[in-house]
């Protein structure tokens, strides 16, 4: 799960880490109020969006005038203006795609004197099974072209959970950003705050970028991106409730209310199996016969008829499919349930595309014949190559 910017940095604030002031707004009559509050003489006005990339986005719309979605401000009067030009309007990133993003809410910050920009950000590090930094004293721009053209401008390192963090990885940071004096020790404290955080809240990913050395030498973390183990979410409920459903893919959300492990894709064909293994290995399979899945969905080993009826309308309901692939082994799962779901689904949203069904293991025979005695086009496969190879074969016809 993911949260917006201001939300993550109170966050870090709460952690003690050193991030401006600001206020959020979500209709321009507040924004005022806002900078009225904040004193000025500088201040931000940054689009909330899920994705990066604002400060050199642009937006769609003329009247929302052509700066970026984040601006700076040298007067309460600016502020207003910016506000009124950016609500509402759609901002393109290179993180958002060609559509863009609409942004309902500006965080109105206080302006910094930015000295220098570093980067530092930290994830799961699935390789060492350990949270690694990444941190580079070339922050502020696309860190993406650092790593390419100037990787080793670029320092990793992961930390033990079995020590935790220590002041050596403190120095680390410091040393990497070729801090001395006093902004190292900030650095050492900082990178201790943030790795608290980090295993508190159960985050997958944090980003500062930039973070920076303010012209009265502190540092401070100017943009903040945080995500969350959304398998964590039940034990922060705090968090739960910073989460903005008009950010997310409608069909994921309708997802997750079933409990359904699903991801939605580029492609035209419409995926359903059992079990994350077999979900991926479907995706490749559909890719290695020349097409392109429409998403990832595991329907979970005990999965119940009314879950496989949600899940097939929540295929059936992205545009781009032209077809659907149904592929159950049967453990926990019973194939009976999953031809039963199948069926009724079928039944309540329609078949507009070709439907493929292979199922295999517990109560195989009785599924296929649920299937059989239906009376609807549906495409049996004998096994996954099978059922690949007629899916794409189907989708291409149309
Ligand atoms: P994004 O990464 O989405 O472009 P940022 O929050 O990083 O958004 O803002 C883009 C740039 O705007 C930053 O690299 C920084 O130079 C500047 N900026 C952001 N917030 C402030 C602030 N509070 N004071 C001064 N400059 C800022
Ligand atoms: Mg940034």
């Amino acid at each position: 799960m993911n949260i917006h910017e201001y939300q993550a940095k109170a966050v870090l604030r709460e952690f003690g880490l050193p991030v401006s002031n600001g206020k959020a707004i979500f209709k321009a009559a507040e924004a005022e109020a806002a900078a009225r509050e904040l004193g000025g003489p500088l201040w931000v006005v940054k689009s909330q969006i899920h994705a990066g990339g604002r400060g050199k986005g642009k937006f769609k719309e003329p009247e929302a005038g052509e700066k970026g979605g984040v601006r700076l401000a040298k007067s309460v009067e600016e502020v207003k203006t910016f506000a009124e030009q950016m609500l509402g309007r759609t901002l393109v990133t290179v993180q958002t795609g060609e559509a863009g993003k609409q942004v309902n809410r500006l965080y109105i910050e206080e302006g910094s004197d930015i000295e220098t920009e570093f980067y530092l950000s930290m994830l799961v590090d699935r390789e060492t099974g350990r949270v690694a930094f990444v941190v580079s004293t070339e922050g502020g721009m696309d860190i993406e072209q650092v790593a390419h053209d100037t990787p080793e401008k670029i320092v990793t390192f992961s930390v033990d959970p079995a020590t935790g963090i220590m002041p050596h990885h403190g120095r680390a940071v410091a040393k990497a950003l070729r801090l001395a004096g006093p902004l190292a020790k900030e650095a050492e404290d900082l990178t201790a705050r943030l790795y608290r955080a980090f295993v508190a809240k159960d985050m997958s990913m944090l980003e500062i970028n930039p973070l920076i050395v303010t012209k009265d030498g502190h540092l401070k973390c100017l943009d903040a991106k945080i995500s969350f183990d959304s398998n964590s979410l039940y034990r922060h409920p705090e968090i739960v409730q910073l989460r903005d459903t008009t950010e997310e893919d409608e069909k994921e959300i309708e997802a997750s209310k079933y409990d359904l492990a699903y991801i939605a894709l580029e492609g035209t064909i419409g995926c359903m199996v059992n079990g994350a293994g077999l979900a991926m290995a479907t995706l490749d399979i559909i890719k290695l016969y020349g097409e392109e899945p429409a998403n990832f969905l595991d329907v979970g080993g005990g999965a119940s008829e009314e879950k496989v009826t949600a899940a097939f309308k929540i295929i059936t309901a992205d545009p781009n499919v032209k077809g659907i692939l149904v592929n159950i082994f049967g453990g926990i799962m019973k194939c009976d349930v999953i031809a039963n779901g199948v069926i009724a689904a079928v039944r309540a949203v329609g078949l507009q595309v070709p439907l493929v069904v292979r199922l295999e293991g517990t109560n195989v025979e009785k599924g296929k014949e649920i299937i059989r005695s239906s009376g609807l086009n549906v495409i049996p496969a004998d096994d996954l190559d099978d059922a690949a190879q007629k899916i794409v074969a189907a989708v291409r016809q149309r």
